[in-house]
């Protein structure tokens, strides 16, 4: 057999060798079971079952029935072949399945002799057991058994012979930091929000409010008679300013599923690109196939802004207009069938319902030019009447975002009856020179923080002087790309450093300067004995002082 083994795929063949005696007894496999046996209910199971009959592993196919000769069945195939029986009037089955298998001293044609006299049910009529098992075992037309005896040499067939995907490994369970159930208030949401996202204070305490209150709304299900209106959220902010993050980081701590679509592959049902439905299939696997978890779950579709309706188009607007009208159930709450482990609903994958009416939906763009739309309704609005302004006041306006109304997304291109949908609108601002020098230091998993992690595990200290961060965020400024460019720049230039550093093990300290960010100089680097000398003198110093 081929060797096609990397990091997931290893060949089982070589690992574990066929038992040399294959006609071992019944006893016998039950005392010396062969290593490669694939134990029932065996959790610690290194490696993935896959269904014989679709082939889909048991992470995708849910929970296997495992028959004999290390053959395993999922659910959904074992129900459909049953169905099919059914369709026969076969009923010669119980619960070993001694019918379809093998060497059972059952005969071909299905006739299970002995499993009915063992059930030992008298027939209504008064006819024996084995009467009626002649009677209802009739030979099935056109279908003769599968001997699965003749197929063990087939490599490849046989799940023990072939390459089957290695089980993830369980992620140690961390500890949510909140509790959806019992949703702390509005500022401890954003307390924690602020350990991790710098700035977009008003964005944060938007999202902290409409979080408590939808999550609320979950736990208690009914307030009396007034139905609680669901709280989606429509996020305007340029590239880069956090958007995803926030909603990363908030999905995070609630330890609740997320899923982030793109709304450019989005397409109307029936046309080239991702059904609208897609995006509740993507928080079903985020969910591990739990639909009571997928349905409290979040959805944050990112690029909302390229859905507008396309302004004079006469052809069909599939991947616009459609699809603003597609995500109105969605957004508003509706059961949506969903397949479980695939992207797409065709006849093999089984499909499972998914009430929206709890999801919370999380629409994010940069919407570009509609500050341009704000600025004219503004200046509009100054320029008529006693109260008349400067035409050009709010020209030169940073943010006019915040200033964003519902007319002004329409006019934009997004239908009402959508942003009717998402009552929530939030703007994040533009990140300023001193927002990116806090991000790359303050946030809990700051880049810099990352960088002296590692060059702390070869026992060196990296330091970075104040000029070096404003230099960094000067450099992220000038490409236009928000906290995004951050990362690029200084793997650029740190790159150098990761790379000489481990070479020498007397350096003890590194020191980014400005010179060394603008590509002018070098940074400082110092040797341990030195750094020891200045502790020592800096002891010297404090004895003397004392
Ligand atoms: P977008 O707004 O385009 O969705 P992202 O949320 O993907 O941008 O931001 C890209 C990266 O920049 C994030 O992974 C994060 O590390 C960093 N970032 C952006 N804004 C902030 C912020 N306000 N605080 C901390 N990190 C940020």
């Amino acid at each position: 057999m081929t060797d096609y083994r990397d990091d997931e795929f290893i060949d089982v063949d070589e690992l574990n060798k066929a038992p040399e005696d294959n006609t071992t007894t019944e006893d016998n496999k039950a005392t010396e079971k062969p290593e490669h046996i694939v134990e029932d209910n065996d959790s610690e199971n290194d490696y993935e079952d896959v269904c014989f009959i679709c082939r889909r592993p048991e992470s995708k196919a849910g929970k296997m029935i495992h028959l004999q000769n290390h053959i395993c069945i999922c659910d959904d195939c074992m129900h459909k072949t049953m169905e099919t029986l059914g369709q026969f009037g076969f009923t010669g089955v119980d619960g070993n399945f001694n019918g379809m298998i093998p060497g059972n001293n059952v005969p071909a044609n299905g006739q299970s002799a002995d499993n009915e006299s063992q059930n030992g049910e008298e027939a209504p009529d008064g006819k024996d057991a084995k009467g009626k098992g002649q009677q209802t075992g009739k030979p099935i037309p056109n279908i003769s058994f599968l001997n699965l005896g003749d197929i063990m040499g087939m490599d490849g067939m046989i799940p023990g012979r072939q390459k089957i995907k290695q089980k993830k490994k369980k992620e140690p369970k961390i500890e949510p930091v909140f509790s959806i159930t019992d949703i702390p208030a509005p500022h401890k949401i954003k307390d924690k929000l602020d350990d991790y996202v710098i700035g977009q204070e008003y964005a944060k305490k938007v999202i902290s409010v409409a979080v408590y209150n939808h999550y609320k709304r979950v736990a208690t299900n009914t307030m009396d008679s007034i139905e609680i209106e669901k709280s989606n959220i429509l996020m305007i902010g340029p590239t880069g300013c956090g958007k995803t993050y926030l909603v990363k980081t908030l999905a995070r701590l609630l330890d609740v599923p997320l899923a982030i679509a793109d709304a450019t592959s989005l397409t109307e049902a029936g046309y080239i690109g991702d059904d609208i439905e897609s995006v509740i299939s993507k928080l079903l696997a985020a969910a591990d196939n739990d639909v009571e978890k997928a349905e409290r779950g979040i959805v944050f579709i990112d690029e909302i802004d390229k859905i507008a309706k396309k302004k004079e188009t006469t052809s069909r607007d599939v991947s616009g207009e459609s699809v603003q009208q597609g995500m109105l159930k969605l957004l508003e709450g509706s059961d949506v069938e969903v397949p479980v482990g695939a992207n797409s609903k065709n006849a093999m994958v089984p499909l499972v319902t998914i009430n929206t009416r709890n999801i919370l939906f999380i629409c994010g763009g940069a919407f570009p030019d509609l500050d341009e739309i704000i600025k004219l309704r503004l200046n509009k609005q100054t320029s008529i009447g006693y109260n008349a302004d400067l035409r050009d006041k709010y020209d030169k306006e940073k943010n006019l975002l915040q200033k964003v109304t519902v007319e002004d997304i329409k006019k934009f291109g997004m239908i009402p009856e959508f942003i009717g949908r998402l009552p929530i609108i939030c703007s994040l601002e533009a990140l300023t020179e001193d927002m990116l020098v806090r991000i790359l230091a303050e946030p809990k998993n700051a880049i810099l923080k990352q960088y002296q992690k590692l060059l702390e595990l070869d026992e060196v200290q990296l330091v970075f002087d104040e000029g070096a961060l404003h230099a960094i965020a000067k450099k992220a400024m000038e490409r236009d790309t928000g906290a995004r460019a951050l990362r690029a720049i200084i793997e650029d230039f740190m790159l150098d450093i990761m790379y000489e550093i481990p070479k020498d093990d007397n350096i003890g300290k590194v020191t980014i300067t400005k010179e060394y960010v603008e590509g002018k100089g070098a940074p400082i680097i110092e040797i341990r004995t030195q750094l020891l000398e200045k502790t020592e003198d800096l002891k010297v110093i404090e004895e003397k002082t004392e």
